[in-house]
Order: C-alpha cells, then sequence, then structure tokens
C-alpha cells in the first residue's frame, strides 16, 4: 500500500486565505517532523501569517539547534482558534497527541505527509507515500508559495531529509533528495557541522543506554530477529530520556544475518513503545499495523498498554510467524 493523495495547490491556496495557523508535529517528534514545523514557520512568518508550533512532547535536545523550534509548545486549552490547522508529517490521527484537539479548534485542516499507512485523516491532503522525507513535499511546498529558500530553510530541509533517509543510506532515498541538497548546498549551508550533531555526537547518557541495550541484546530465530527491551529503571540508572532510545534499535538490526529488530521500551506514561525494524525485502509496517501502529515498510513503531514481557513476547511472535510465514 502506498498512500498518494496529493493535493498541494489546495493546501497553498488555504494557506493563503489564512491568517492564523498552528502547524503541528507528531509525538515522540524526529528530525523529520520538526524540521517540516520549523521550515513552514520561516514561510509563513515571511507571508506575514501568525504561525503556532505545536507537538504533544519535547523537542529532542539534539534537534534544538532548528531554528525557531523553541517555540513548540504542547497545547493547552486556551490555544486556538485558528483559521488553519496544518499536521506535518503525521502518519494518522493518534500521533497528533494532544493537538488532535486543535481540529475542532481550527476552521480548516490539512496536512503534508509521507506515511505510506496515512489513513488521509484531513481536509486537504498532500500525502505522498513514496516521498523519502516529509520536507521534500515541504520543499515543493514552499515553491507553490513563492517562499525563497534562505540559510535557515536549507537548515531545516537538510536536517529533515537526512534525518529521514538515514544520511541518505535507505532504499527511499531518491534522486529527489540530491535535487534538494544540490539547492540546499547553495545556500551556505554548514553540511559538516550539521553532520556531526545529527549523526556522530551523543550524549553521555545516550551511550550508558546503548551499553544496557546492547547488554541485553537477544537474538531468535537463529539470529534472524534481534530483540532489545529498556525498562524505566534501566532509563534512570543511566539519566538517560526517552529520546535516547531513538536509533538503538539499529544496533540490533545491523547484525549480519538479522532481518528483523524490535527495541521495546517502558515509556514515563507506563505506554510500551516499539520501535521495529526490517532489511529489504522483509518489512515491518504490516506486522505494526497489526498491533494498531504505523510507519514505513522497514521502520514502523507500535504504542501499547501492558507489560514490557507480555507485549514485547506478542510482537516477536508476530515477526517470527511473518519469518517462517
Ligand atoms: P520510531 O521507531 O523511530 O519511533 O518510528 C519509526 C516509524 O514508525 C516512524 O515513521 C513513525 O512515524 C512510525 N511510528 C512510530 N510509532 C508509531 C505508533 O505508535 N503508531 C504509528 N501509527 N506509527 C508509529
Ligand atoms: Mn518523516
Amino acid at each position: 500500500m502506498k498512500a498518494m493523495s496529493r493535493n498541494p495547490e489546495a493546501i497553498a491556496r488555504m494557506i493563503r486565505q489564512a491568517q492564523t495557523i498552528a502547524v503541528c508535529s507528531h509525538v515522540n517528534p524526529d528530525g523529520d517532523t520538526l524540521s517540516c514545523a520549523a521550515a513552514m514557520r520561516i514561510a509563513l512568518l515571511r507571508l506575514g501569517k501568525d504561525v503556532s508550533l505545536f507537538c504533544d512532547g519535547k523537542v529532542p535536545d539534539q534537534l534544538s539547534f532548528l531554528p525557531g523550534i523553541s517555540e513548540m509548545r504542547v497545547p493547552s486549552e486556551n490555544d486556538g482558534p485558528f483559521d488553519l490547522m496544518l499536521s506535518v508529517d503525521v502518519s494518522d490521527p493518534k500521533r497528533l497527541g494532544a493537538c488532535a484537539d486543535l481540529i475542532a479548534r481550527s476552521s480548516h485542516t490539512a496536512q503534508i505527509d509521507h506515511h505510506p499507512t496515512n489513513p488521509v485523516f484531513m481536509e486537504e491532503n498532500d500525502v505522498d507515500g513514496t516521498a523519502p522525507a516529509a520536507c521534500i513535499l515541504i520543499r515543493e511546498q514552499l515553491k507553490l508559495l513563492g517562499v525563497e529558500l534562505d540559510r535557515d530553510l536549507a537548515i531545516c530541509l537538510y536536517t529533515g531529509i537526512s534525518t529521514d533517509t538515514g544520511n541518505f543510506a535507505f532504499a527511499s532515498t531518491n534522486a529527489a533528495c540530491f535535487r534538494v541538497m544540490s539547492e540546499l548546498m547553495e545556500y551556505d549551508l554548514p553540511l559538516a557541522k550539521l553532520n556531526r550533531i545529527l549523526f556522530r555526537d551523543r550524549a553521555m547518557p545516550q551511550v550508558l543506554l546503548m551499553g544496557k541495550a546492547l547488554g541485553g541484546l537477544r537474538y531468535y530465530e537463529d539470529g534472524k530477529i534481534a530483540v532489545m527491551t529498556l525498562t524505566q529503571q534501566d532509563f534512570r540508572d543511566c539519566g538517560a530520556l526517552a529520546e535516547h532510545a531513538d536509533t538503538l534499535v539499529n544496533f540490533g538490526l545491523d547484525t549480519v544475518g538479522t532481518r528483523m529488530a524490535l527495541l521495546a521500551r517502558e515509556d514515563e506514561n507506563g505506554t510500551i513503545k516499539f520501535s521495529l525494524r526490517a532489511k529489504e525485502p522483509d518489512t515491518v509496517s504490516d506486522i505494526a499495523q497489526a498491533f494498531g501502529g504505523g510507519g514505513h515498510p522497514q521502520a514502523a513503531g507500535i504504542t501499547m498498554d501492558g507489560t514490557l514481557g507480555e507485549t514485547a513476547g506478542r510482537v516477536l511472535e508476530a515477526m517470527i510467524n511473518k519469518l517462517n510465514g
């Protein structure tokens, strides 16, 4: 399934007609969703709009360099009404978290997203399940709005595209990524500095958490599946935040011979958050969807109620069944 419901012109029209605009990112915000929001903020301000940025979650420290991202807030009952609510990189309404409340307080709604599992849930939608990053679609929207690039926009777009393509390495990486990149390089993009921040630097609690995750790594089905779990106690022992677990699942997947990996962790709010990964041609978005989650074919996630051991066991069983299917 490749969700495809493209109407970027209608979204540009909605934006032109609106004055107060709420831009919303997804829960557990990543580089792509926050970069989309930061880029739209710059563009909308330039068009003379009143812009508010919302996310039901904390901006990872690692991404605090994004221009204007410190304006990102969790929505409260006092926010709104808005002429337009625009969600960016949000794969389904559940991923809006508390931002979902803003829908009823907005005259119009729109979304720009690239998740193949997107159920196309807004009034106007630019959903392209083949785009390697939502930021690629934002680049197109800026063109429609007549907003010229500058260094800050280049920083945003680079961050979204590079993080969602695993630094231009995933199968989703395509010619459009490099076309946009060649444009961005014309705007004094600090590539080496950002590359270090995004792909090399690790906070000390993150390194300690990596040790915990690797220490508990277990293989199943002759190593074809790698499983890691992290408890709230593990996070406390390392002084780590949820964001520090974000890429750890890859250590399991990167094992030679491993085809699928999962990282299950206890969240502060008591739910269990799963990161599922696969190497092509294996897929995990179907497994995620079976448990109420979603995402991309080779990178998907689930949020579940229950205990770590019980829920991880059920998802592992689904992975084993799929492998032997
Ligand atoms: P991550 O494992 O990095 O948190 O997420 C991988 C991908 O799966 C992302 O594209 C993300 O949007 C999606 N995803 C993560 N968690 C969930 C979830 O609970 N529900 C849905 N529908 N998608 C998720
Ligand atoms: Mn994305």
